[in-house]
């Protein structure tokens, strides 16, 4: 599957797991991280979550796996709460770790057997599971190296076998092509595009032309407030993106 394809219209059915936000607030004292949101991800969905630094993307995900509790709102995950039963919501997700959080002294195998064991997986389900990431991710050209001495590139794609070791039904992805030159970064957009309709996808970015090539849907936070929710070619058509991303400030002029 090619990068360049134009994505679907709608998102296809397939595994994943549902989400539900309404009327979702998140306060950290007086700051309204999060304002009264509410949205629906569908299982297998590709979504794209988009607004400027601060605009509540982190607070929303944070939310979803249950490391923070909403202030007000109703929040479900496949009809789970993430904030009285985190440890069954999170058994469903896989992060996408910063690289910077990966160990750079372990190799790339050795890496993931630990979190294969770590994650409760038996040892021969847990080679299975690893050798068959490293397929999946196109790592075993690195599979004996140094975390620490691969290209960025490389080490995104061990960030992304990690999330992806107990084949998790939602995958949850922050600004996976951050730093990352053109090669690299199509090359972690073609993986993310090949695991479409098979989970959910939740896709948190600045950049807008990649959740045009990942996304089937996407929704956009400005200080808090949802204010666009669609699929991504009504959202982010011509004309409408520089209105979506402009801040308060520049309504006032
Ligand atoms: P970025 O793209 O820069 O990561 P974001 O859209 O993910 O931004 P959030 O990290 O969700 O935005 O932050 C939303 C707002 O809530 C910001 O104003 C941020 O400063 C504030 N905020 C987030 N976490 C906390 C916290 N633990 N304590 C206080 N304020 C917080």
């Amino acid at each position: 599957m090619s990068v360049g394809e134009p994505i679907a219209a709608q998102a296809r059915p397939g595994r994943g797991v549902r989400i539900e936000a309404r009327e979702l607030t998140r306060r950290f004292g007086s700051h309204v991280a999060l304002d009264g949101v509410s949205l629906t991800v569908e299982p297998g969905e590709a979504f794209g979550l988009l607004g400027a630094n601060g605009a509540g993307k982190t607070t929303f995900i944070r939310l979803v796996a249950g490391l923070l509790i909403p202030s007000e709102g109703h929040l479900e995950v496949d009809g789970i709460s993430p904030a009285t039963s985190p440890a069954r919501v999170q058994a469903r997700i896989g992060f996408v770790m910063e690289t910077s959080r990966l160990y750079p002294e372990q190799r790339v195998r050795g890496f993931l057997r630990f979190i294969a064991g770590a994650r409760g997986l038996s040892r021969p389900e847990a080679v299975r599971a690893v050798e068959a990431t490293i397929e999946r991710f196109r790592l075993a050209p690195v599979a004996t190296r140094l975390i620490g001495n691969l290209s960025k590139g490389f080490q995104q794609r061990v960030s992304l076998a990690h999330a992806f070791l107990h084949d998790p039904p939602l995958l949850i992805v922050d600004e996976p092509t951050g730093g990352l030159d053109p090669v690299q970064q199509r090359e972690v957009q073609e993986i993310l595009r090949s695991l479409r309709g098979q989970r959910t996808l939740i896709l948190c970015t600045h950049d807008l032309n990649e959740a045009r090539k990942l996304a089937s849907r996407v929704a956009v936070l400005r200080e808090g407030r949802l204010i666009a929710d669609g699929l991504t070619q009504d959202v982010l058509g011509e004309g409408a993106v520089l209105e979506l991303f402009r801040g308060p400030d520049e309504h006032r002029v």
